[in-house]
């Protein structure tokens, strides 16, 4: 009997350890790390520029951007006046912990609390590909469709937040939340849930809260 391992496999399980090393990098420093992840336009940066500015008095807050080629967003995160670092993956539709590993000596890891990194615009492969963050957050946004859910539920399934972002345009699109949040309750139960608008401010309190609670408890402990 012959058991195959694929190249993707193979590029996973790498992947994984050298995920597991940022891991150690970042406990060691004591920054918590979130990775943002989106569909292109679903307002990735938009809601680190909203969370810098309203939590940068009370923690210590650094980025890392991957783009695709651009530079757009990490020149709008790098106007906030804190660590910025970008990662242009050339091309290549998300980021990977080699990237992430590359990115970490370049910010001042022993005086963050909290490091955000937003991943590339894409709802299929950031799924699989672990960074060594310590949360995994999705961003959603209403012009997107209330279906998303049931198209992409390996990345519904691995988060451990979700945002809909936009709901200040609700009256605008049929978008039905209540099958949007029953698609992901089957994927993902209990999944803690962020409806806001970055645009407004309106629910974004409640993120805010989350926020700095995962980080709170994070620096807590031992
Ligand atoms: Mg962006
Ligand atoms: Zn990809």
């Amino acid at each position: 009997m012959t058991r195959r391992v694929s190249v993707v496999e193979n590029i996973l399980s790498a992947n994984d350890r050298l995920a597991a090393d940022n891991r150690a990098r970042l406990d060691e420093a004591r920054v918590f790390a979130i990775n943002l992840m989106a569909s292109p336009g679903a307002g990735k940066t938009s809601l680190i520029t909203r969370t810098v500015e309203a939590l940068r008095d009370r923690l210590r807050i650094g980025v890392v951007d991957g783009d695709l080629a651009s530079t757009l967003d990490a020149d709008r995160v790098a106007a906030l006046g804190i660590p910025a670092v970008q990662v242009n993956t050339g091309g290549n539709c998300h980021l990977d912990a080699v990237m992430l590993q590359s990115a970490l000596p370049q910010l001042p890891l022993e005086e963050l609390d909290l490091l955000i990194v937003e991943n590339v615009g894409n709802l299929v492969c950031p799924a699989s590909f672990k960074l060594g963050v310590h949360k995994d957050v999705l961003i959603a946004s209403v012009p997107e469709g209330d279906d998303k859910p049931y198209k992409y539920p390996p990345m519904y399934r691995g988060v451990d937040a979700l945002v809909l972002n936009k709901i200040d345009v609700l009256g605008a699109f049929d978008f039905d939340v209540d099958y949007f949040r029953r698609g992901v309750e089957v994927l993902n139960p209990g999944l803690a849930f962020f409806p806001l608008s970055c645009k407004t401010g309106e629910g974004l309190s409640a993120w805010l809260d989350w926020v700095e609670g995962q980080v709170r408890s994070f620096k807590e402990q031992g």
